[in-house]
């Protein structure tokens, strides 16, 4: 078995060795799935896992628009095109310094995977540009966007590839994207989601990534016959996932401690109750402020520079900032002060060695390809609504939200569970979303 997995490593390396993020993810779904396809003839010897991890199309592009003073900018664009077996491409766009191929591919390797879980026909992508938005003016945005579109438009489309946000990309950037768009095509179409509630848009997208997250943390601790009542939960991130995420843990009765941006974290001992979460939203997205001015209205918090807030003694941990920012460290320090579930908002926030930390100390822990998995299925929720040309309720649209999320736990469960009954979330995620993407592309031949 080792073997397999190590020669299977060793190819993928060989071609992609430069592009570390991307071999992180595919490394951890080989750990799990290969040992899974040794095991089943249908799958063995068809070469399946090498085939998933080659995009089917990976699209880069120059994007040239002029700034405030008049001057031209160029940066890059791309759109990777993963896996399209079991229906359109779907996948977010990211607008951050640090978006590159890799990155990209490892995401849309991911985004195969969850969207197969989330019960919906939607195939897997993702796409971005290494564009800045810190500090830039709302026309800057704007005209980025635009130049943006002006190449994108042509690989994409509402039965082809359906992009939405992702880090850097909110309804504002989805807005400026969509009317590029439909200038060039003059259609009105679901070709992206996360769109505005009056032009298509579905109600509880925007919260549906940290409602999901705490839906599943949820369902985690229920296995212990537990819940999120009366636990302190510690939360990276302060963005659209960590808000909504902050949000329903408030709901459901727990005590949110802390929130971050890369600048480092705030720690509120109090507790960050709803008016002071309304508070962070305003400042984080209508004022674009930083995390640390948080202590101006709440000067009984602390900020702390520079720091990620794994440090900070929890029932519960949500990442929900960015790849890799949760280390063995972190999750040792995390699991000596009780820590008792981990579910990533993010997409793969915990290292390989924190994740096999979690998992020597049996402790839940939910990948972000499972418990981030609402916000993509959400989107799928807001192509039906279009294609349909119809809108659900906020209660109807989080009943499914509530639903997928719960079936998504069970599949997690059927593949995850050891031979001792510890349910390993990484490995049932991984083979149940393998399965049914291995079985469509099987079905459509090579
Ligand atoms: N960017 C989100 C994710 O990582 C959402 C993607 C989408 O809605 O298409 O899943």
């Amino acid at each position: 078995m080792k073997q397999n997995i190590e020669s299977f490593l060793d190819l993928v390396r060989e071609r992609n060795g430069h592009e570390p993020e991307f071999l992180q993810a595919v490394e951890e779904v080989a750990e799990t799935v290969i040992p899974y396809i040794v095991k089943h003839d249908i799958y063995y010897g068809k070469n399946i896992l090498l085939r998933m991890v080659e995009p089917e199309r990976l699209i880069s592009f120059r994007v040239s628009w002029v700034d405030d003073s008049g001057e031209i900018q160029v940066n890059r664009g791309y759109r990777v095109q993963m896996n399209s077996a079991i229906g359109p491409y779907k996948g977010g766009l990211r607008f951050h310094p640090t978006v590159n191929a890799s990155i990209l591919k490892f995401l849309a390797f991911e985004q195969v995977f969850k969207n197969s879980l989330t019960t919906l026909p939607m195939g897997g992508g993702k796409g971005g540009s290494d564009f800045d938005p810190k500090g830039k003016s709302d026309n800057e945005i704007m005209r980025f966007c635009h130049a943006f579109m002006s190449e994108l438009f042509r690989y994409i489309g509402p039965n082809t590839d359906v992009p939405a946000g992702d880090i850097g990309v909110g309804t504002r950037e989805i807005g400026f994207l969509f009317g590029m768009y439909k200038k060039l095509k003059n259609e009105f179409t679901g070709v992206l989601t996360g769109k505005g509630l009056t032009w298509g848009g579905s109600l509880i997208r925007p919260e549906a990534t940290g409602y999901g997250n705490v839906y599943f943390a949820q369902k985690m601790l229920e296995t212990k016959n537990d819940t999120i009542k009366g636990k302190s939960v510690v939360i990276s991130g302060s963005g659209n996932v960590a808000q909504y995420a902050a949000e329903k843990v408030l709901q459901l009765g727990g005590k949110v401690l802390t929130l971050s941006d890369s600048s480092g974290y705030i720690f509120d001992e109090d507790g960050i109750d709803a008016d002071k979460l309304a508070f962070v939203m305003d400042l984080k997205n209508v004022k674009r402020g930083r995390i640390s001015e948080y202590l101006e209205s709440y000067p009984n918090a602390k900020f702390i520079k520079g720091k990620t807030p794994w440090g900070e003694k929890c029932d519960v941990a949500l990442p929900c900032a960015t790849q890799n920012e949760l280390q063995e460290e972190d999750a040792n320090t995390l699991l000596s002060n009780g820590c008792i579930c981990v579910s990533e908002g993010a997409n793969m926030p915990s290292t390989k060695e924190a994740i096999a930390a979690f998992h020597k100390a049996k402790i839940l822990f939910a990948p972000g390809k499972a418990s981030n998995a609402g916000g993509v299925a959400t989107s799928g929720l807001e192509m039906t609504q279009n294609s349909l040309r119809f809108k659900w309720s906020r209660e109807e649209v989080d009943n499914k939200l509530k639903d997928i999320m719960s079936d998504i736990h069970k599949s997690c469960s059927e593949y995850g569970t050891d031979d001792d009954g510890y349910v390993d979330y990484v490995k049932g995620a991984n083979i149940a979303g393998f399965v049914k993407v291995a079985d469509a592309m099987l079905a459509q031949g090579i």
